[in-house]
């Protein structure tokens, strides 16, 4: 052997010990395996329609969406950093067009005041992404509470 191939070899160890490393501290999963990044260079790479809403708090035409009678049991992540948000457990029909639900997981999300200065939009508490807004006492479920996201700015995992 060579020093040269010695040399090729030593510098892909090095490299390869470094990614494996790296990635172990900075990154850690979540409930069903997906990789939730600790900044913003990990998140999930959105496309044009993902980035106007996610971003640019758009809104998805209502009855287009995905996930609008999605009624399997799993958990719907963050589109952009993969937090888990919503369990299958709070989503009901509440025949607006729109995915709905009376509740989130933990501190996932955030309500903070909309730039129309009324409503209450929702965000990734972890990537502050735009989901929807919230509505309240309208009689839906018990909690009076809907959460009302657009299919777009979530990525749902059966299980
Ligand atoms: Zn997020």
């Amino acid at each position: 052997m060579t020093l040269g191939v010695l040399g090729c070899l030593l510098f892909l160890f090095a490299c390869g010990a470094k990614d494996t490393t790296s990635s172990n501290v900075s990154n850690q999963s979540n409930s069903l395996g997906l990789v939730v990044p600790t900044d913003s260079t990990g998140w999930n790479k959105l496309t044009k329609e993902e980035e106007r809403v996610i971003v640019y708090k758009g809104t998805e035409y209502p009855g287009t969406g995905e996930y609008v009678d999605n009624h399997k049991k799993g958990i719907y992540h963050c589109k952009r950093c993969n937090v888990a948000l919503f369990e299958s457990e709070s989503k009901f029909d509440s025949g607006t067009g729109w995915p709905s639900f009376d509740g989130f997981i933990g501190e996932s999300v955030e309500v903070v005041l909309d730039t129309d200065g009324f409503r209450e939009e929702i965000v990734c508490r972890n990537c502050k992404g735009h989901l929807g807004h919230v509505f309240y006492n309208e009689g839906f479920t018990k909690k009076q509470t809907r959460h009302c996201v657009n299919s777009i700015s979530l990525k749902f995992v059966e299980g």
